[in-house]
């Protein structure tokens, strides 16, 4: 099983990380992509995915970051995509018309900077999105990417299908197991079970029945679990087709 996403380098993982990666490995997580959201934050996810051999990175800022783009910031994440063999993808990275944390104007601005970066290095790319599908929508159809995964997908069906008519993918978080998430448990019954992924963008969003604590990549098999259930299908099942896709997306060795 790989958690496609999660947050290691966060200040919530800075005390107990080994511990956390043995659990995850004990639950039977094999592999891990840590995800950056800032350019210090990406510097951290690459010094962390190289002292663990489970473990993968990205680099990229988020729409919430957005606000902080420095110039030559797209010099340096090129720099640091190229600086170890970790480095899988760009992201995460995108919009966010929720919390609005950076202007809407920059948000969309750096997100095609980066876009940019990704198609230069022949890198997949991690999508965040929330309440800004139509422009997300825009902008990725315009500059055309060959592989993106839209992570923490809370969006109804009928607004991501197109990304998997595109031939995309969606990822799932352990918002599935929450009492009033049934518009995204639809989502996933819909999904093909081809082109999904599984996550627990951990330290955030934790699955019931760990609700409320922090949250680790050990707890994906919660989110496998729920998936089976929807899906009526084995968690075999579950486990094997998303680590094929998550392994496929990208590019993982053999865990
Ligand atoms: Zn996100
Ligand atoms: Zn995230």
């Amino acid at each position: 099983m790989i958690d496609s996403h999660c947050h290691l380098a966060d200040k919530q993982f800075a005390d107990d990380l080994d511990a956390v990666i043995a659990r995850a490995a004990a639950a039977g997580a094999t592999q891990m992509v840590c995800i950056g959201d800032s350019i210090t934050e990406s510097e951290a996810c690459i010094r962390i995915a190289t002292r663990f051999e489970n473990l993968f990175c990205t680099v990229g800022v988020h729409p919430h970051n957005a606000k902080d783009w420095q110039p030559g910031d797209a010099d340096r994440l090129r720099t640091l995509a190229r600086s170890s063999p970790k480095v899988r993808a760009i992201g995460e990275i995108g919009l966010d018309y929720h919390y609005d944390f950076s202007p809407r104007e920059t948000q969309r601005l750096i997100f095609e900077e980066q876009l940019a970066v990704a198609a230069e290095l022949d890198l997949p790319v991690v999508i965040h999105n929330r309440e800004s599908t139509g422009d997300l929508r825009a902008i990725i159809e315009r500059v055309k990417l060959r592989k993106l995964v839209l992570h923490c997908c809370t969006e109804n069906w009928e607004d991501v299908s197109w990304l998997i008519e595109q031939g995309h993918l969606l990822s799932f978080t352990g918002i599935a197991t929450y009492p009033h998430a049934g518009d995204i448990r639809e989502t996933i019954r819909q999904c093909p079970l081809g082109q999904m992924m599984i996550e627990t963008d951990a330290p955030y969003l934790a699955p019931i029945p760990h609700r409320g604590k922090r949250n680790e990549p050990a707890f994906v098999v919660e989110v496998a679990r729920k998936i089976a259930e929807i899906k009526e299908v084995s968690l075999q099942e579950v486990d094997e087709t998303t680590t094929r896709n998550a392994a496929g997306f990208f590019a993982l060795p053999k865990g």
